[in-house]
């Protein structure tokens, strides 16, 4: 402050003091009535999530030369981490989305042009804005927040490694320049730890060496005060003006210093500690009316404590609330922000101070985004997962934004000018009087209000008899009441019984109900199926009926055909009797026939047998005619040769003339011979053709006989 009297701001965009109201945590549009809301309708009606950013930083040279194994995978291009952990032989890959991720080999410049840039320039369009980073110790918060060690670079230019709060700064500048804007910006830089807030801009050494000076010289306790209007702000909390972007470093390492020296002090505070950088801007406007109108926007930038400090005193949360409510802080943002998500009524932003300061990035008017930071390690998987989870949650947060009211650029200049009148009494008084100097009117201001409290004193005096007498009535109540419990706790044990039975009963019941309902689902499926397949009948049905009408078309054919055919076989019938009938009589006829033709045979044979031995008889004499016809041949033909012989006997007497006699008589005796055996021959010709004569004629019978055997 005395910085700032004595250095007047030879900027010509350098209209601003500090002023108490406008550390105000949240809006600094205190709430007043009308104007200047730029929202569009949806945002404010439905609100817009909590933006998450997952940033994973690469191993460390320790970490690479220890071959440490990176158990984390970043997919930019789809938002997903993935988180690969070994349990029980088993890789389980664990998958979070988020609206964005960076991956170990992503660079400050790139997080900063995709993510931060878009919410620096709403700020400048008038919103409040809140970036936090969170994340275990030494995953890369204050590297992302504030960047590497890095402090010089090319003239003019960033260093590579420079973190959001630089890049936003220069990002303000470079723009309001190019508008050729009228604006001021100021930076506050404070840490709590501990429940205490500690002002990393204030100067060394007390303002006011009067007062009371705290025991850790460095730090001046700041207190939180109400607004009144449902917000909180810093009193005394050191503004620094800033020119010009290189400025920042200057103010970065201010505040770094005093974490650093309480590092030292504190046992590696800044693990546990929360940093809030907070950036205001305020920038001339002129309306249409030519009245000068100041745009007011605020980009608070919040390096978190280690967020393993969350979960280690989780465990044992008693304790650590005990030990010093180092992480009451952490642990509120925790509930807090489980509230928001699952809708719960109440939100506890009262219970820290840091979500009491930050109550409007979280589910109020300010645009939230959080960078949550990981290690790549699978020594720090367990934090990583536990980050992971958190931040996914976050995502589920929904904030309303509004755009800061516009104020009337001569109502901002009468509340500063107010505030330097206060401020320059009070650095008189501390001057001239080198003690402590109320002025005059502050005096009556404070004794008026000392006045009012002992009279609220008072009030609360006879309200405290009022309310002891109330006790003692209340005691006696208290009593009957607990005489009345006994009794309905009998009542109550009785009834509980009784309910007992009755759920008992009720599950019984239940049970049923869903055995029964089971059932008649199955039922229900039965009888559709049975639906479906009565369906199926009655189409089969109604073909069968056609199929059976052209059957019983094709049977009653079928039976004129059978009729048909029994007639035809009844004539059949009397057809083979009639045969049958005509056959015996053939037969008897035919055995008629053979018989008579039998007995005609025997007959015939008979008569040839007959015929046969009448021939043989007739044979036998002729035979013994011709053997006696023979003999008296024979008789003959010796009577001659012995005549012959007593002729000889006289030829020999008588020679010649008996020769010639002999001569004459052999020759009439020859021819006598020849005379009788050709009666001879003629009789057997003659008995020999009849013999032939009656064989031929048997043969002929016989012919005759066997063709008419041959024709039956
Ligand atoms: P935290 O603030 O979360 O405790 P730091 O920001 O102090 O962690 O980071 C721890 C170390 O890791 C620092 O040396 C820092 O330079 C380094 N580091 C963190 N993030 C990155 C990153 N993205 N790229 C390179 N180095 C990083
Ligand atoms: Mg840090």
């Amino acid at each position: 402050m005395e910085k700032r009297g004595g250095t007047p701001s030879p900027s010509p965009r350098s209209t601003e003091k500090s002023g108490k109201d406008l550390t105000r945590s949240g809006d600094a549009n205190g709430g007043a009535g009308a104007g200047g809301n730029a929202t569009p309708k949806g945002d404010k009606e439905k609100g817009v999530n909590v933006q998450v950013i997952l940033r994973c930083r690469p191993l460390s040279d320790d970490e690479t030369k220890g071959n440490t194994p990176v158990v984390i995978s970043c997919n930019e291009r789809r938002r997903e981490v993935a988180a690969t952990q070994v349990i029980a032989n088993k890789q389980i890959d664990r998958t979070f989305a988020f609206d964005k991720v960076f991956g170990p080999s992503s660079k400050q410049k790139d997080l900063f042009e995709q993510s931060i840039s878009p919410i620096v320039h709403e700020v400048l369009e008038g919103y409040n804005c809140t970036i936090f980073a969170y994340g275990q110790t030494g995953t890369g918060k204050t590297y992302t927040m504030e960047g590497g060690g890095t402090r010089k670079a090319k003239s003019g230019e960033l260093p590579t490694d420079a973190g959001v709060i630089p890049r936003s700064v220069r990002q303000i500048f470079d723009i309001l320049e190019a508008q050729c804007a009228e604006y001021s910006m100021k930076v506050t830089f404070l840490e709590l730890y501990n429940e205490e807030i500690t002002d990393l801009l204030a100067p060394d050494e007390p303002r006011f060496p009067v007062l009371p000076v705290p025991e850790d010289k460095n730090k001046k306790p700041i207190a939180l005060m109400e607004d009144g209007k449902g917000g909180v702000f810093v009193r005394g909390l050191e503004e620094e003006v800033v020119y010009s972007a290189g400025e920042i470093y200057k103010i970065l390492d201010k505040g770094s210093a005093k974490r650093r020296t309480a590092e030292t002090l504190l046992n590696k505070q800044s693990s546990r500690s929360h940093s809030i950088f907070s950036i205001t801007i305020h920038i001339k406007e002129l309306t249409h009316e030519s009245e000068e109108m100041i745009k007011i926007g605020k980009l608070n930038l919040v390096d978190l404590a280690g967020s393993e400090n969350i979960s280690r005193s989780g465990a044992r949360d008693g304790r650590a609330r005990e030990a010093g409510e180092i992480n009451k802080s952490l642990l509120t943002l925790g509930r807090v922000i489980n509230a928001l998500v699952e809708h719960s009524g109440h939100v506890p932003y009262r219970d820290s101070k840091l979500t009491r300061l930050l109550r409007d990035s979280l589910g109020g008017k300010t645009k939230t985004c959080i960078i949550a930071t990981i290690s790549p390690s699978v020594y720090c998987l367990e934090e990583t997962l536990s980050t992971l989870d958190y931040a996914h949650r976050a995502k589920n947060i929904r904030n309303k934004p509004e755009v800061n009211q516009k104020m009337m650029k001569s109502a901002v200049i009468k509340d500063l000018y107010s505030e330097i009148d206060r401020l320059k009494q009070e650095v008189f008084a501390a001057r001239e009087k080198n003690g402590i100097y109320i002025p005059r009117e502050r005096y009556l201001q404070e004794e008026a209000e000392k006045k009012a409290m002992t009279e609220k004193i008072e009030k609360l005096g006879v309200d405290l008899e009022a309310r002891d007498k109330q006790l003692v009535e209340l005691k006696e109540l208290y009593d009957a009441q607990m005489l009345l419990s006994a009794e309905l706790g009998e009542k109550l044990e009785k009834t509980q019984k009784d309910l007992e039975d009755t759920r008992h009963a009720l599950h019984d019941l239940e049970e049923k109900y869903s055995e029964a309902k089971s059932t008649i689902k199955e039922k229900e499926f039965v009888i559709f199926n049975l639906q479906n397949s009565e369906k199926s009948l009655v189409d089969c049905a109604y073909n069968l009926r056609a199929e059976l009408e052209n059957a019983a078309a094709d049977v009653s054919g079928l039976f004129s055909k059978i009729e048909r055919k029994d007639k035809i076989e009844d004539g059949n019938r009397s057809l083979v009797q009639r045969f049958r009938s005509q056959l015996t009589q053939e037969l008897d006829a035919l055995h008629k026939t053979v018989s008579t033709s039998v007995m005609q045979q025997e007959d015939h044979l008979k008569e040839m047998e007959d015929d046969m031995q009448s021939f043989v008889s007739s044979k036998d004499e002729a035979a013994q005619g011709l053997k006696e016809s023979i003999q008296n041949l024979k008789a003959l033909h010796g009577s001659g040769i012995t005549a012959l012989d007593n002729l000889a006997g006289e030829i020999d007497m008588n020679s010649q003339t008996t020769f010639e006699k002999l001569n004459s008589q052999v020759q009439s005796h020859t021819s006598d011979l020849e005379k009788c055996f050709g009666v001879i021959a003629l009789g057997a010709d003659n008995l020999l053709n009849e013999l032939q004569c009656s064989l031929s004629k048997q043969e002929e019978r016989l012919a005759h006989f066997a063709n008419k055997q041959r024709e039956v």
